[in-house]
């Protein structure tokens, strides 16, 4: 098959694919063929950073490059227990004109350019589609296609973001995987775990030789995906483990984050453990992980705009700064996005707890690492936890941050004592970053209000599920007493 035969498509004609894309469509069949693979799995990103999708027979790929894939739309409306929380039936969600009503089809569209064979299973080919209307029509509710607007935005104003990750994970083995008939649900329950350290070793050689089994798996697979991994580490708490990827463009380090997750969770899962990306799950002695995103801007050269010459911050430096800090409270349902992770930002756990920055200060939620003719000089953002949809997540970094550059903010002075500081406090749990999420000007001039109500209504429903349940605390605190 070659790129002439995908022109007659109805992709190509409705210009969804330009003649790179549909060359390297192309190759993709080829190497399909050539190598024998009996599957290619095509996955969208979905609201929460979860892939979904289908598993085609590598005969059908051909037909998917020229259509799309249909895909169910009700996908896009459900919370992290996979409920729909949009009424679909009757008068639609309220969302997407009328496009979105009666549980219909949308468009899947595979991207030649994320093509990858599974390691772990290696008569698997792996792609990353991003989401069209049936119609072929630009898709408001694709975490891919925002990022990428957002991106196209910048590069308007003649600037680029570079980023590089560091992630912090459980890994630990499954002990009872919880298959009985009663353990099935919306959630499920949670597999019962026992650790492979002990922990409280931090970046200690001991520890590293523990987990080697686990932390080799994870980075062999990582590698043959092609992901730019840096460093494996040992963290603090018992079983904690952190990988370092080095810098890259937004939407490639958003993908390969994802990627990365469920590499690890499925390589995990064929040796009998269980990875988990979830900042503090409800495990004895456990230290919450975080996601920190370290992010410079350079102009179209390349020339990074965070590189001061001299003492003090370059105005591109001090705008983004101040961008990031101003919309923080209004990001934070987008880099904290589940109930469990406004738990992890306590005092003095190396988590920011209060919206500030400091130089090279690990309790600030910005840190600067920027000096005097470094090349390198960047900022960390460490809100963020595992589990948010990176592409969601570097989306609203880039316009914070370019918002703060055009306005010209200021940067107020950097913190020295972040845990003693009166910095605003971040907000204290999901409810409230989807308050303030819902009170920005800055998301519907940017995404729509659309798009801000689609976000805003999956994540009140899990915190209306959240508040009408019952805690244990509750139960122990009131039920004898009272
Ligand atoms: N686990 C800490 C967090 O939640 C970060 C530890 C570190 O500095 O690497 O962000
Ligand atoms: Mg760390």
């Amino acid at each position: 098959m070659s790129a002439g035969d995908l022109e007659g498509g109805r992709t190509a004609r409705l210009g969804l694919y330009d003649a790179a894309a549909l060359a390297r469509a192309a190759e993709v069949l080829e190497e399909v063929q050539r190598r024998g693979l009996e599957v290619v799995r095509l996955s969208f990103v979905d609201q929460h950073g979860i892939l979904r999708g289908k598993a085609l027979a590598a005969a059908a790929l051909a037909s998917a490059f020229r259509s799309g894939v249909a895909m169910t739309s009700t996908l896009l409306l459900k919370d992290t227990s996979h409920r729909t929380v949009f009424p679909v039936w009757e008068g639609g969600p309220g969302i997407g004109d009328g496009r979105l009503n009666g549980a219909g089809d949308m468009l899947m569209l595979p991207d030649p350019e994320t093509f990858r064979v599974l390691p772990w299973s290696q008569h698997n080919g792996w792609m990353l589609c991003d989401l069209r209307y049936a119609d072929g029509g630009e898709m408001p509710f694709c975490p891919r296609s925002i990022l990428k607007r957002s991106v196209a935005r910048l590069a308007a104003d003649g600037l680029r973001m570079t980023c590089g990750l560091e992630v912090e994970f459980h890994v630990h083995r499954v002990e009872d995987a919880r298959l009985a008939h009663a353990d099935a649900g919306m959630p499920g329950a949670p597999p019962e775990t026992a650790l492979l350290a002990q922990g409280y070793q931090y970046l200690t050689e001991a520890r590293y030789d523990a987990l080697e089994e686990a932390m080799d798996a994870i980075r062999r697979a990582s590698q043959k995906l092609g992901l730019p991994v840096r460093s494996m580490e040992v963290e603090f708490g018992p079983s904690q483990c952190e990988m370092t990827f080095e810098p890259a463009d937004p939407l490639s380090h958003a993908d390969a984050m994802v990627l990365f997750r469920h590499a690890t969770k499925e390589v995990c899962r064929r040796m009998g453990l269980h990875a988990s990306f979830m900042s503090r799950p409800r495990l004895e002695g456990v230290v919450p992980c975080g996601w920190h995103l370290h992010q410079s801007v350079g102009d179209a050269g390349g020339r990074n705009l965070f590189a001061p010459e001299g003492d003090g911050l370059t105005p591109t430096a001090s705008g983004w700064i101040a961008g990031l800090l101003e919309r923080a409270e209004e990001s934070c349902m987008l880099t904290t996005p589940t109930v469990n992770g406004y738990k992890r930002y306590q005092p003095f756990m190396l988590a920011p707890d209060r919206i500030q920055w400091g130089r090279d200060n690990k309790g600030a939620m910005i840190r600067a690492l920027i000096a005097p003719g470094d090349a390198a000089s960047r900022v960390e953002n460490r809100v963020a936890e595992p589990a948010a949809c990176p592409h969601l997540v570097f989306a609203a970094q880039i316009e914070a941050g370019r918002d703060g550059t055009a306005r010209g903010l200021p940067a107020p002075e950097p913190v020295e004592d972040p845990y003693g500081s009166d910095a605003p406090r971040l907000p204290a749990d999901l409810g409230a970053a989807v308050d303030a999420f819902e009170a920005s000007d800055l998301w519907p001039a940017v995404w729509g209000a659309d798009t801000v109500r689609w976000l805003s209504t999956i994540k009140r429903a899990e915190w209306r599920r959240y508040l009408a349940t019952v805690s244990e605390w509750e139960q122990r605190e009131y039920y004898g007493l009272f």
